[in-house]
Parts: structure tokens; C-alpha cells; sequence
């Protein structure tokens, strides 16, 4: 079976954060950012790192965004543009969406969207850390 390759839309800590540990894994990756400074940071860390405006259907076009198996929609602050990218992306046929929500009602709309996973960062951070907290000896998860 083929491996999987993977993009990713907004580079902001969380989505350099997947972008570097998909490249370091081994795994195609394309990392995705309307700004050119911060996709010039990632030319080493990902397989191909390119400048577009994901709330631009030509642009994800022009990109392929369509040949990828799974793309992550790291895009935080800019709810409106987090929910356009994820809408596009399900309308050109991607199969696998992950989308970044602020919070819950951002993340019920990404769902009704298209998204087929929501991730909440902080939120998922925070009850990963409390597990641990309160069982130590389970290793982590
Ligand atoms: P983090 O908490 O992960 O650092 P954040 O939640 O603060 O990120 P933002 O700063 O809003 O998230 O966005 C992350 C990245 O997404 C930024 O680098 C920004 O340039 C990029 N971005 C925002 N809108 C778009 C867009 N329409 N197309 C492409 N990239 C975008």
C-alpha cells in the first residue's frame, strides 16, 4: 500500500509543528501559507512549501490540492477564512479533512462543513497533560 502524503494549510505553531514531525517521519508533505515568510521557514522541514491563498478555489487548484490524501487546516485566528478552506476542500474532493477549531461552535461548523476530524488544540493539550497528572504511571497517549 502506498504511503499516505499529506498537506498542510497555515503554518502557525500547530501546523509546523505537524509539518515537522509528517517530513521527519518520512512522509510527502506539503506545507501551505499565504505568507511568503513564513513558507520560506518551512522549505527545509517539508517536502514542498508553497505560497497560496487557501480561500482561493484556483489557488488550491493550482496547488493539487486534490491529489493529497489528507490535508490539515491549521488555520486559527481567521475563522471565516478556517471555514471557507475546509468548505473548498471538501467541494474538490478531498478525502481526509482535519481542521483546527477555536472553539466549539467553530468546530461544529468545520464538521458541518465538511471537516471529518475537528482537533481543538489547547483543549486536547490540557486533558492529555491532566491524564498524566493524575495517572503517572500510564504511559503517555
Ligand atoms: P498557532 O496557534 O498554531 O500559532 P494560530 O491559531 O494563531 O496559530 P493563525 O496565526 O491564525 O493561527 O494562522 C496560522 C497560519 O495560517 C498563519 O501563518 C497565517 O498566515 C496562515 N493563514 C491564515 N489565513 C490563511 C489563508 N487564507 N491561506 C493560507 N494561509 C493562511
Amino acid at each position: 500500500m502506498a504511503e499516505k502524503s499529506y498537506a498542510v494549510i497555515g503554518l502557525g505553531r500547530f501546523g509546523s509543528s505537524v509539518v515537522n514531525h509528517l517530513h521527519k517521519a518520512g512522509y510527502e508533505v506539503m506545507a501551505v501559507d499565504e505568507n511568503e515568510e513564513r513558507v520560506q521557514e518551512h522549505v527545509e522541514a517539508a517536502t514542498h512549501a508553497v505560497q497560496a491563498d487557501s480561500t482561493d478555489e484556483q489557488a488550491l487548484r493550482d496547488v493539487g490540492i486534490g491529489n493529497f490524501d489528507v490535508v490539515v487546516v491549521a488555520i486559527g485566528v481567521d475563522i471565516q477564512a478556517s471555514i471557507l478552506t475546509t468548505l473548498l476542500l471538501k467541494e474538490l474532493g478531498v478525502k481526509r479533512i482535519v481542521a483546527k477549531a477555536q472553539n466549539p461552535r467553530h468546530g461544529q461548523v468545520l464538521y458541518k462543513v465538511g471537516a471529518d476530524r475537528v482537533v481543538f488544540p489547547e483543549r486536547d493539550m490540557g486533558i492529555r497533560v491532566a491524564h498524566n497528572l493524575v495517572s503517572p504511571n500510564v504511559l503517555d497517549f
